[in-house]
């Protein structure tokens, strides 16, 4: 029997704990606080955007959002961000991207102080992740592993198998992987014969952005299978990374896309915003 690892209904119950810690906080008098920065009218930001405000403010969070124009300057977002690295009341800052071209990304991100970076994407909290120490990490990562513990799986000694290697998803998916003692290899679109590679996995996770890429001869039979994909086939179906209906049989476990990877990306950024701000109830 496969065992689906639903993500929406573990987001759901985790969200439940999360809202009552945020209250106990509020009594003690903090209010975690999240900055939402969107640069520019790119629909599709402008839904995530939305989606983590209402998340947030469900949970009690101060959710603040900063909309700035298409043609805002990098010194413009740059001096914004400054104002909110002050901001006694903001806990985590993130800023949605992508930025339209005139702005660096990488220059922005450098620009979050390293202890409010929610997504976990400054340099900083990189070699945090990679060290061994604590940080902030990427939030789709962060929300696989919360997924993996709630449904019990010690992915210790583990074959993990990770296909693809972008700065959000990929590499630290590796990294939490390896400190989680799993024996990791990240492949990529270089990697020779990949399907040999992929078939060593006990635990496959797939970011490739390819839509139904990976299929069931890719897979060792009763291996835990996790989808980040969010792609749309060529009917215009949202669909994931890896052939559901094919590989759903024969893995031990898998995600669905969506209700898999998707709602665990936003109960992390949740959850990793109050563990920033637990440090103003001892400060
Ligand atoms: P990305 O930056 O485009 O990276 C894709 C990775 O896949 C690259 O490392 C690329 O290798 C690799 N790749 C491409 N073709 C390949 C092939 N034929 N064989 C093996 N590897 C191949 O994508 P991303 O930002 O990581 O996102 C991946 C997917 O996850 C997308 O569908 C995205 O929408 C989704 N996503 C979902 C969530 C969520 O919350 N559910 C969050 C983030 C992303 P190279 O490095 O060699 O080019």
């Amino acid at each position: 029997m496969t065992t689906i690892l639903d993500g929406k209904q573990t987001a759901n119950t985790l969200m439940a704990d999360l809202k009552d810690t945020v209250s106990a906080m509020r009594a003690q008098g903090v209010t975690p606080g999240l900055a939402v920065v969107l640069v520019g009218d790119d629909p599709a930001s402008a839904i995530y955007v939305r989606n983590k405000q209402r998340r947030a403010e469900g949970l009690g969070i101060n959710s603040v959002k900063k909309t700035m124009p298409a043609t805002t300057t990098q010194a413009e977002l740059l001096a914004v961000i400054d104002a909110l690295n002050h901001d006694a009341s903001i806990d985590g800052i993130l800023v949605q991207l992508p930025l339209p071209a005139q702005i660096d990304a990488d220059t922005v991100i450098e620009a979050i102080d390293p202890n409010k970076d929610v997504d976990g994407f400054h340099p900083v909290n990189v070699g945090r992740l990679w060290t061994h120490t604590p940080g902030v990490v990427a939030s789709t990562p962060f929300g696989i592993m919360a997924l993996l513990a709630h449904y019990d799986i010690d992915v210790t000694g583990m074959n993990a198998v990770v296909v693809g290697r972008s700065n959000i998803v990929g590499r630290p998916m590796a990294g939490l992987l390896l400190n989680h003692n799993a024996t990791v290899t990240i492949a990529h679109s270089k990697t020779k014969d990949l399907a040999a590679v992929t078939r060593q996995a006990d635990l496959l996770v797939v970011a490739t952005g390819l839509p139904e890429f990976i299929t069931a001869e890719m897979v060792n039979p009763g291996a835990i299978v996790i989808d980040v994909g969010m792609d749309r086939n060529a009917a215009g179906q949202l669909v994931g990374d890896v052939d559901y209906a094919a590989v759903a049989p024969i893995a031990g476990a898998i995600t669905p896309v969506p209700g898999g990877v998707g709602p665990m990306t936003i109960a992390a950024l949740m959850m990793q915003t109050v563990e920033l701000a637990k440090r103003r109830l001892n400060a």
